[in-house]
């Protein structure tokens, strides 16, 4: 993805574009893993000094609320987002260290039985919206 297509995003939630939403949406998406929004912060004061940290702060949430951003608790306290899969198509799970909170992510092949049909199977549920499968453990600097 490039600036034009966080652009597009932008526009396709009905948001005006500017820089620290672009820069946001490009910071989520270099990383590729879950980033906590004090690491956001640092992300994009590192590319442009003018945008304050409570700026970050307001549109993480606003876009987590609108359904671009996905939340990813680690146990810790702490929330880490990341690029909805419904914008980037890139599926896949996490590795989570449940002292330090750091994450990662993997892929793995797809189960015989998708998300979607095991919630049709119930007569409790109507819609499918996303799913999460999530493996905690301690990284090495934890285990030392
Ligand atoms: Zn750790
Ligand atoms: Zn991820």
């Amino acid at each position: 993805m490039d600036t034009s297509q966080f652009e597009d995003i932008l526009h396709r939630y009905g948001y005006k574009r500017t820089k620290a939403r672009v820069r946001i949406l490009n910071a989520l998406y270099t990383a590729r893993k879950p980033l906590s929004i004090s690491e956001i912060a640092t992300y994009v004061q590192n590319k442009n000094a003018s945008v304050n940290t409570s700026t970050v702060y307001r549109t993480v949430n606003q876009f987590y609320k609108d359904g671009l951003l996905k939340q990813i608790s680690s146990g810790t306290g702490t929330p880490s987002y990341e690029l909805s899969e419904s914008l980037t198509s890139y599926e896949h799970h996490h590795l989570i260290c449940t002292k330090c909170g750091y994450m990662e992510d993997f892929f793995c092949e797809p189960r015989d039985t998708s998300p979607q049909t095991i919630m049709e199977q119930s007569p409790n549920f109507v819609t499918y919206n996303t799913h999460s499968f999530e493996i905690f453990g301690l990284c090495s600097k934890c285990k030392e």
